[in-house]
């Protein structure tokens, strides 16, 4: 087993090695401000991902012994034997004993992004659970020990963006201010900090809960995990409680990114996995990185038809409408942009 501070304070040096070795696909890219609603996203323009493997859709069906899915399971990527240089180590969550294998991803857009997996196999259409959120929580402080930021993201659900049907919650490297959606509820002044909000600004349902200040100055699992899983439980919560007014939902499990910093968590539900685009009739695929307000392209041509519809408007055409009235009761708005969930 590995401390989360020996993993973050090697990845620039495997990085590089597994990227020399030829384990690990680096495409290059550029990164594109877009002003709307007051918020700056980033749009990152990576052309030479047309050349990634296109990879299945997976069933994400849990037990179904579909062909599809026992080809799957024999071709998991995150299941052993791993690629060594991919490989970053291991860890074991104290409390309840469950184990994570920590990877580079292998196709890899942004230097030093790697994945918490979990050990045996769990479907990605399962919902955080406690210790995965405490691993997840203890990689991001890590990060800050050794003076990075990083955020975490979890597709949850066929719908959600999501290519690997094994648990694996992702991290990348961010620069100080976080996520141009993080910095917007970082902003938010609200009444009550143990109470779930939505950001007004963004025109879909949006969940957020603010996390206890002294939370990112603990590693004690027994103090992170009940906060840590309370948070996440009332934005499960409100999450389904939206999908659930929605008639024409799809059947099934529901779908929701989740992004996760040491301040807040983040849940998005989602109804489509993909949005085409006006100026191109083509389909673009969002994943919780969009919803953070990182969205990916991959041709010039796709990064000016998203400026010229809106990542605002594609963004709520992927996810629901917000029924932050009912879900309030018709709670007090607390200003233009802010609004209690409770
Ligand atoms: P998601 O698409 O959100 O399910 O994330 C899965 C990630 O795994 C994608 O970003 C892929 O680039 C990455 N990936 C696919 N195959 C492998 C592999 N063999 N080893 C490591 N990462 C992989």
């Amino acid at each position: 087993m590995s401390t989360h501070k020996e993993i973050l304070a090697k990845l620039p040096e495997n990085f590089d090695k597994a990227r020399e070795s030829g384990d690990l696909l680096f495409f290059p890219s550029s990164v594109h401000t877009h002003a709307e609603n007051g918020i700056e996203f980033q749009i990152r323009l990576c052309p030479a991902l047309q050349n990634k493997p296109r990879l299945p859709t997976p069933d994400f069906t849990k037990d179904a012994p579909s062909a599809q899915a026992q080809e799957q399971k024999r071709h998991d990527p995150f299941a052993p034997p791993y690629v060594p240089a991919l490989h970053l180590g291991e860890v074991r969550d104290a409390s309840e004993g469950r184990e994570y294998v920590i990877l580079f991803n292998k196709y890899s857009v942004v230097p030093h992004h790697f994945m918490v997996v979990t050990k045996d196999f769990q479907s990605q259409t399962s919902p955080l659970l406690p210790a995965d959120l405490v691993q997840v929580y203890l990689f991001l402080q890590a990060a800050r020990a050794v003076g990075r930021k990083f955020f975490a993201f979890y597709n949850c659900g066929d719908l959600s963006g999501a290519s690997q049907p094994h648990k694996h919650v992702q991290l990348i490297p961010i620069d100080d201010d976080g996520p141009p959606v993080e910095k917007l509820a970082r902003a938010a002044k609200i009444d009550q900090e143990d109470r779930p909000f939505s950001l007004g600004a963004l025109p879909y349902a949006n969940h957020v809960r603010r996390l206890p200040s002294s939370l990112s100055n603990t590693s004690d699992p027994d103090t992170l995990e009940p906060a840590l899983a309370d948070a996440f439980l009332s934005l499960l919560d409100l999450a389904i409680q939206t999908v659930r007014h929605d008639p024409t939902y799809p059947a099934g499990t529901p779908s929701y990114n989740v992004f996760l910093t040491l301040e807040h968590i983040h849940i998005v539900p989602r109804r489509q996995e993909t949005h085409t685009l006006a100026g191109t009739g083509e389909k673009l695929s969002v994943n919780a990185l969009g919803f953070a307000g990182m969205l990916l392209v991959k041709s010039e041509r796709e990064l000016e038809a998203v400026k010229a519809e809106g990542v605002t408007k594609i963004l709520k055409d992927v996810a629901l409408e917000t029924v932050h009235e009912a879900q309030t009761d018709a709670h007090t708005v607390a200003d233009d942009h802010i609004a209690g969930q409770e």
